[in-house]
């Protein structure tokens, strides 16, 4: 009999090698949109993370790392950024296979990386101390910013590359070296990157790879007595668990979690814009994005008319393989995720809530590992598909009457991470801005980011915030100093 074709391995990266797992064991990873295994995942353990972050802490305290001044550190950082940039086709395809993400957007999502380390880059040497005048008499006083020592990154399988840079980025900047933990479902191109960090002449051990599952990986990286900061993107139940256990450690965190973001249209907006942002808010990446606009809150004049208006637009969205171009809504990422979405949608008709689009899977094409975009109507927020977070192509219709009913709708759920209001009022959307409770608000457009700017939740979707030049803050210790004269 013949043999199967053997799939590509994917070791950890540790001190600057690809090395085995020290278990021995590999596991498949599966392009979601075929169904087939493409590719084969070290599984690490405890010995690996322990070899991790001894690299990850000798290159802290040791060598050349420390000794780098932050304009070197920033020039390290520009080749990796040309580097990500010159590899994006290779590391997209690896993207779109683990993840089903659409040929047409990711090879644009990645180079948008090399921006975010050139930016980063630029900022290494601007992290400015502060004398501080004191009412103590002949001392000078000054401060002086030091990185934390050891960072770990904990990322879920949505935006694998995306989620790492907005970590790694400005952690490096900062002076830190890091332990990277992708999800078990995308981690190839976490390895890919790594390469690019050697290939860019970083010294061995100032970033580290370790593939694996949350268990068996994340959590001893968390408890590792050696690390400083855990920066963490996912769900809500493992970034409590994350946050418990670097409290016994006392250690920092970053969490960004889940979201269910409102997204407010008043009578006076301009409808053909907002329908469009209302359906990449909610359906871009099949829905699987932290920061969908989930709700949508309409005010009841118009309720009919937008729903009417997103249906038809909705309906001729073009499903299928994320290879071609021309496709607009790809295949969920995971299984789990797929059958998690299926029940909520079962959820959602059980609690009376009418399914106006979709609904229903598409066993017909690839692995069947679809969800047609959809959209319910009916829907009160008190309802479970208005409270929690589906993470998929599932929008909710929710009709208000005016301002205070839309900030009172709006903000009565767990999470806080963003919200959109449309209006061609002034009034109207400085007032929803400075009401809901969420760490982005877009008025007249949804998703917009950049590195320059901030991004996190309030409430229940996290702590801190990425991105932007504050972010360097998270890596970066406060030390003062007293000098008597
Ligand atoms: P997840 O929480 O299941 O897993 C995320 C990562 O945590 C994985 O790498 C996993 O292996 C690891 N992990 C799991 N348990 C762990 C533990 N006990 N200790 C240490 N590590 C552990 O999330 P997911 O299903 O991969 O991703 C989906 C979630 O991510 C959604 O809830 C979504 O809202 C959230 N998300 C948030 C943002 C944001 O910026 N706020 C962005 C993208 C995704």
């Amino acid at each position: 009999m013949e043999n199967a074709k053997a799939l590509p391995k994917y070791g950890n990266y540790i001190d600057g090698k690809i090395v085995p797992p020290a278990s021995g064991e590999y596991f498949p990873t599966e392009n979601p949109y075929t169904g087939e295994a493409w590719a084969e995942i070290a599984r690490g353990n405890k010995a690996d993370v322990d070899a991790a972050v001894a690299a990850a802490h000798r290159a802290f305290e040791e060598g050349e790392w420390p000794s780098l001044t932050a304009s070197q550190r920033g020039k390290l950082m520009r080749k990796v950024a040309d580097l990500i940039v010159a590899n994006a086709e290779h590391l997209a395809e690896i993207e779109r296979r683990d993840n089903g993400k659409l040929a047409a957007e990711v090879v644009a999502q990645v180079k948008y990386l090399g921006e975010y380390f050139h930016y980063y880059a630029g900022l290494a040497d601007k992290i400015e101390s502060h004398v501080i005048p004191t009412d103590k008499k002949g001392v000078f006083c000054y401060t002086k910013y030091e990185a934390k020592g050891v960072v770990v990154i904990i990322t879920p399988w949505n935006s694998p590359l995306t989620l790492t840079s907005w970590k790694l980025a400005p952690a490096l900047a900062a002076g830190c070296t890091i332990v990277i933990k992708p999800s078990e479902f995308t981690s190839a191109s976490a390895i890919e990157l790594a390469k690019l960090f050697a290939e860019a002449g970083f010294p061995p051990g100032v970033v580290n790879v370790v593939t694996g599952f949350g268990h068996e990986v994340g959590a001893p990286l968390v408890e590792h007595p050696d690390t400083a900061h855990i920066g963490f993107t996912g769900g809500e139940i493992a970034g409590q668990k994350i946050y418990e256990a670097a409290a016994r450690g006392l250690k920092t965190v970053t969490l960004e979690l889940g979201g269910k973001s409102p997204n407010i249209v008043f009578d006076d907006a301009d409808l053909d814009q907002a329908v469009k942002g209302i359906v990449s808010g909610v359906f871009a990446a099949s829905g699987q994005t932290c920061q969908a606009g989930s709700r949508l809150l309409v005010q009841e004049s118009i309720h009919d008319e937008v729903v009417r208006r997103l249906v038809e637009f909705v309906s001729t969205a073009k499903i299928g393989d994320p290879s071609q171009l021309d496709t607009q809504v790809g295949p969920i990422a995971t299984r789990p995720q797929f059958e998690k979405i299926m029940s909520y949608i079962e959820i959602a008709k059980g609690e009376g809530a009418k399914c106006v689009l979709g609904g229903r899977s598409r066993p017909d094409l690839g692995a069947g590992q679809f969800v047609e975009p959809t959209i319910f109507t009916g829907v009160n927020n008190k309802m479970r598909i208005a409270q929690e977070e589906v993470f998929g192509p599932v929008l909710c219709v929710i009709p208000f009457k005016d301002e205070e009913d839309a900030v009172r709708i709006g903000n009565d759920v767990l999470y806080g991470l963003a919200g959109a209001v449309w209006t061609k009022s002034l009034h109207r959307a400085m007032y929803v801005t400075d009401k809901l409770k969420a760490g982005t608000v877009w008025v007249n457009n949804y998703r917009a980011t950049s590195y320059t700017a901030p991004f996190g939740g309030y409430k229940r979707s996290g702590i801190g915030r990425e991105s932007g030049a504050d972010a360097i803050r998270e890596y970066l210790e406060t030390k003062c100093v007293w000098i008597s004269t």
